[in-house]
């Protein structure tokens, strides 16, 4: 029987990675789920958030932001809005887009009917962040 699993995380820029996998954890949007060989076809959607895989006996982390998994025929494919593995994580953007969505949200704090500053948006920015700035720290 054909048990290899394959892993695939494509955005609307690129693939982003495509390879054979023992294991992937799989942010999903009603929480993490994890796909081993031979798993049951299934459509799910993703949470923005840590995705990670093991290969050849390593653990390789990623950055996902959205979108949906889509699992069929031993290869899992993780459509994203973006997708970055850790070690391609621009730590000093990430900062600079986290400092940027809370001075956004302190404004909106100190003046709350100041219809120009979309707290949702600014507060879906700094998620994105501080996920970035943590995914890039774990080893690779
Ligand atoms: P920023 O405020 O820095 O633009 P963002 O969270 O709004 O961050 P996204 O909309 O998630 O950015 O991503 C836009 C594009 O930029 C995607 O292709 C994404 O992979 C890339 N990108 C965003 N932030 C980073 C980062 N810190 N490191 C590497 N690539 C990044």
């Amino acid at each position: 029987m054909e048990s290899t699993l394959y892993l695939e995380i494509v955005t609307p820029d690129k693939v982003v990675l495509s390879l054979p996998v023992d294991y992937v954890g799989v942010p999903g949007a009603e929480g993490e789920f994890g796909v081993l060989p031979n798993h049951i076809p299934m459509l799910s959607a993703l949470a923005v958030g840590h995705l990670y895989f093991r290969t050849e006996g390593n653990t390789h982390h990623v950055f996902i932001a959205g979108g949906f998994a889509e699992i069929s025929e031993n290869k899992i494919s993780i459509l994203a809005e973006s997708a970055e593995r850790s070690e391609d994580i621009d730590v000093s953007r990430a900062e600079k887009s986290k400092q940027r969505a809370e001075a956004r949200i302190h404004a909106k704090s100190a003046d709350t009917l100041n219809e120009k500053i979309d707290e949702a948006r600014a507060r879906s920015s700094l998620n994105r962040a501080i996920q970035r700035i943590q995914i890039s720290k774990m080893s690779h």
